[in-house]
């Protein structure tokens, strides 16, 4: 007997003929004598619709009764699973996030889970019970409702896999699994068997939107299996795990386009201790992460300074940069064209030389210009003019040999 956590995010649960659906696969696994605890998302769109109606209601809602409206969505699928189990005649209970022991902090819409203690649950599934836990929710420690942010279901199926000791948290969404890069760019794109914690937080940091960033990280930390796979098919997804010996092997695992950041350029400014903390003091306090960042010297004693922001917070982010130039000399701001960050990721870059030449020489052969480029132990990130980007992540796909690899 194993004891399995299984999520389904919005698609699976759009409307009661797919949890319907749902509800054979929960009920497969039970009658297969599994212990089976289920996290649900909203139906798909209906958180969006929730934040439009809060919206109506007011220009800018409260944050704490935005949580009370935003985990409707989830206790309303939680529900309806339950009630289509009973009326198949299953043991089966409903549990919002409080009830399944998940307490947070206070950040609305964006709480951390503090500590999860999923006592109840337990006791449940050992009197015979099918648990159903509505996602994306929790209390602080008060009691107030809080959510984990968008796609947060993720999360509360791991926590409460790690929780549980569970030998699997399987993700059912609406793709097969984790692709070698996006199949609607590339089509030669290969489903990825096996993934580590490490490679996968890679990707979802890059915009591969299969998993919550939390949900990886709380994975890797509580070392929770996760399989990632379609609740459209029987077939076995993508496993994301520790590492292991034979993963280094793979040089270069995926490759990620992120198209969502903006570069903002200081001309000229003056080369002397202090200014590059001028600039990003007041970035920093307004809560704008910044992601790369490339410091030109040249003789003469000023140097051009660029940086890369999300699209989101470019615009805050460069009335304060224009500020901040005037103040500290600089001769001029600008914004360039559109840019993508193209990135390879693989558990071999540790111990294997030649990736970064590989994927430099392989954008040189397409005439692709790279504009900036960082890296850490397992990625390498290139940003190129947008335009380019489908042709540089086809480029790469094949110059690492992932379109082969079976
Ligand atoms: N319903 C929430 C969202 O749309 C959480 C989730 O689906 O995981 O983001
Ligand atoms: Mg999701």
């Amino acid at each position: 007997m194993a004891l399995r956590v299984q999520k389904y995010g919005g698609t699976s649960v759009a409307n009661i003929e797919r949890i319907n659906c749902v509800a054979d696969r929960v009920q497969k696994a039970f009658d297969e004598k599994d212990q089976v605890v289920v996290v649900l998302s909203a139906m798909s769109g209906v958180t969006d619709s929730l934040i439009a109606l809060a919206k109506q209601a007011a220009e800018r809602p409260d944050r704490r009764e935005l949580d009370v409206l935003l985990a409707t969505g989830e206790q309303t699928t939680a529900a309806l699973l339950a009630i289509i189990l009973k009326s198949r005649g299953y043991k089966a209970k409903s549990f919002l996030g409080f009830q399944a022991g998940i307490k947070t902090d206070k950040t609305s819409g964006k709480a951390r889970i503090l500590d999860i203690n999923c006592k109840n649950i337990q006791t449940s599934l050992d009197e015979g019970y099918i648990c159903v836990v509505a996602g994306f929710q929790g209390a602080d420690e008060d009691g107030a409702i809080t959510t984990l942010g968008r796609g947060g279901s993720d999360t509360s199926a791991v926590a409460i896999a790690s929780s549980l000791k569970a030998d699997v948290c399987e993700i059912f969404t609406d793709v097969d699994g984790v692709y070698t890069t996006d199949p609607r760019i590339c089509s030669s794109a290969r489903k990825i068997k096996k993934i580590s914690y490490e490679e996968m937080l890679e990707m979802a940091i890059l915009g591969a939107k299969v998993l919550q960033i939390r949900s990886v990280e709380f994975a890797k930390k509580y070392n929770v299996p996760v399989h990632v796979r379609s609740s459209f098919n029987e077939e076995e997804g993508t496993m994301v795990v520790n590492e292991s010996a034979d993963m280094e092997s793979v040089i270069v695992s995926g490759i990620t386009c992120d198209m969502n950041e903006a570069r903002i350029t200081l001309k000229r400014v003056p080369d002397q201790p202090g200014i590059s903390a001028k600039i990003f003091s007041p970035l920093a306090k307004a809560e704008i992460s910044v992601d790369m960042i490339i410091q030109n010297t040249r003789t003469g004693g000023d140097t051009d300074l660029t940086f890369t922001v999300t699209k989101d917070d470019f615009d805050r982010a460069l009335e304060i940069t224009e500020k901040v130039a005037k103040e500290v000399g600089a001769e001029e701001v600008i914004t360039a064209e559109e840019i993508a960050k193209v990135s390879v990721i693989g558990l071999g870059m540790k111990s294997h030389s030649g990736v970064a030449a590989t994927m430099f020489e392989a954008l040189a052969s397409e005439n692709i210009n790279i504009r900036m480029i960082s890296t850490s132990e397992i990625r390498i990130s290139c940003v190129i003019l947008a335009k380019y980007a489908e042709l540089a992540v086809r480029t790469l796909h094949s110059a690492f040999g992932l379109d082969q690899i079976k």
